[in-house]
């Protein structure tokens, strides 16, 4: 059969007509796919990202898709002290196997344990974090926040913070040595102070808390070679100067042991914290986990 140039530039005209209606409605659906997932909240995968702060090579991940806050919302930040086995009358000392059901249910219920850098940049800088975030903070430095507490943590791929008495580090006692603190440090755990020996802040003249502040933050900068810019008031001790020598010795947010979850609830340097006692079940863990003016 011969075509003529009437019949071949018909078809040659059809062929353009439905390729290109092809490619209009694959486009659409693919545009039509892409605005689902993010409505979906399927791209919710953090991304990583290095801080350009060359002492500090700790992440701060960026959040995407839903169910973020941004901090008109306020955090529950958990303060625990040792996690051990056999001082079971000990409301701040939390059995082995109990803190791994809490961090059990932490997983099961999709929380996110933010670092204290992820906590400072939602506070301070409103950047975004997962509906259900939540901040594991242990106290004292005590020996199982290296034996018990880290391993967990990892197993979970959990973020947490230690607050470190630094006149203690490397002395007889129930504390962590500088090594123990370097390899949690290069791993995934925040190291921060807790003054130089566990001073009452609020029992101190302005010069002496300021000398403490200094000092401990140094110590630790020297030890891990990084900034340190957090820390909690040991006691939960402070009074009308500290937070204006906090702010003099250079950190940028602290903690207080007052009952409640952080934000802008309080000033960034008297944040609060939800203490984790031992000697309440797994129900008092939930609801304060749950609900922001718990009892
Ligand atoms: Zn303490």
């Amino acid at each position: 059969m011969k075509l003529s140039y009437k019949k071949l530039s018909v078809i040659i005209l059809l062929v353009a007509l439905i390729g290109t209606i092809t490619y209009v409605t694959v486009n659409n659906t693919n545009k039509n796919k892409s605005a689902l997932s993010k409505k979906m909240g399927l791209k919710a995968k953090p991304k990583q990202k290095v801080k350009s702060n060359k002492n500090d090579e700790q992440t701060i991940r960026t959040f995407k898709g839903i169910n973020l806050i941004h901090n008109d919302k306020i955090i529950p930040t958990l303060m625990y002290h040792s996690v051990a086995d056999g001082q079971a009358n000990n409301s701040a000392v939390v059995p082995v196997d109990v803190f791994k059901q809490q961090m059990q249910y932490l997983k099961d219920n999709g929380y996110t344990t933010l670092s204290l850098d992820e906590l400072h940049n939602f506070i301070q800088n409103n950047k975004p974090v997962p509906e259900r975030s939540v901040v594991l903070t242990f106290d004292d430095g005590y020996e199982d926040s290296y034996t018990n507490v880290f391993p967990i943590l990892k197993a979970f791929g959990f973020r947490g913070t230690v607050f470190v008495i630094p006149a203690l580090t490397d002395k007889p006692g129930p504390y962590l040595n500088s090594k123990q603190l370097k390899e949690m440090d290069k791993n995934g755990m925040d190291i921060e102070s807790h003054t130089v020996n566990h001073e009452k802040l609020g029992e101190l003249s302005s010069e002496k808390q300021l000398d403490t502040l200094i000092q401990s933050k140094q110590m630790l900068e020297t030890m891990l070679n990084k900034k340190i810019q957090y820390i909690a008031y040991p006691f939960g001790s402070y009074n009308n100067f500290t937070v204006a020598e906090a702010q003099k010795a250079g950190y940028t947010m602290a903690f207080t042991t007052n009952d409640g979850w952080a934000g802008k609830n309080t000033d960034i340097l008297l944040l609060n914290r939800v203490f984790v006692n031992s000697l309440k079940g797994m129900d008092q863990y939930v609801e304060r986990l749950n609900n922001p003016n718990y009892k």
